[in-house]
């Protein structure tokens, strides 16, 4: 399949999907997760209009952007070592994986010596997946209180994994989880509606899924660009490098 055909389709699934939800489409993002994918065929889906781009690994993403047109927008999306900070900049839309208070504390640090506000995701684990990183729903509303005081880290909402031997009902259930959390979050007014919108769940198995629970961002790799090896996919979570 082509990337232009998957396009066309998923955008296809997208449009029916909102309508059933009765959204508008202004309000999902996709960001097309481009992680082992050469520059080429980035550049092949940027030519299709595609402009959001998620990598999980800092040096490809490094090597990528700069070859890349400037208005691509880039996020990082998989597990972020702290000593791989130095490496990002203001080139970094978004990063979803804020998952760890030195990870919050690394950003905030090295935001003040560069300047730059980093906008990020909270990562939840609302599957309460051992494998999967993020914080314990219990967490979350600590972990805000202390990023109020972090100035240069901006949280914009929150992003989850699903688990992945879950079924479809259960899946919906975690989506629907992490929305409740970000509602309850803003009914207790500890953040503002329009600060705190964002909620990236859904990947190429459950993103229509993700889509009727209210996701603004879907982050979809496989089902644009084709099967990674599972050598790489082994690395999907995490940044080691
Ligand atoms: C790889 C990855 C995706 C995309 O996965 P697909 O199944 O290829 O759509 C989404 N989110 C994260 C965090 C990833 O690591």
């Amino acid at each position: 399949m082509s990337i232009e055909k998957n396009l066309i389709e998923i955008q296809q699934n997208i449009t029916k999907a909102m309508e059933k939800a009765g959204r508008s489409k202004e309000s999902l993002k996709i960001v097309a997760v481009s992680k082992t994918v050469s520059e080429e065929r980035i550049l092949e889906t940027y030519h299709l209009g595609q402009r959001i781009f998620g990598e999980n690994r800092v040096q490809e993403w490094d090597r990528k952007h700069r070859v890349l047109p400037a208005d691509c927008e880039w996020h990082i999306i998989g597990r972020l070592q702290t000593n791989k900070v130095k490496y990002l900049d203001q080139h970094v839309a978004l990063i979803h994986s804020l998952d760890r208070l030195n990870l919050l504390t690394k950003l905030d640090q090295e935001g003040k010596e560069r300047n730059i506000l980093w906008k990020t995701l909270l990562q939840v684990n609302v599957a309460e997946d051992e494998a999967k990183a993020g914080l314990e729903i219990e967490e979350v509303e600590d972990f805000l209180e202390t990023a109020k005081s972090c100035s240069n880290v901006k949280i914009k909402g929150l992003m989850t994994i699903g688990a992945l031997d879950a079924g479809p009902e259960e899946t919906r259930g975690f989506f629907r989880k992490l929305r409740e959390i970000r509602d309850t979050l803003i009914r207790k007014g500890i953040y503002k509606r329009e600060d705190f919108w964002e909620l990236s769940m859904g990947m190429s198995q459950d993103y229509l899924l993700a889509i009727e629970e209210g996701a603004t961002m879907i982050r979809i790799g496989s089902i644009i660009f084709g099967q990674r090896n599972s050598n790489d996919e082994s690395n999907e979570n995490f940044l080691e490098q």
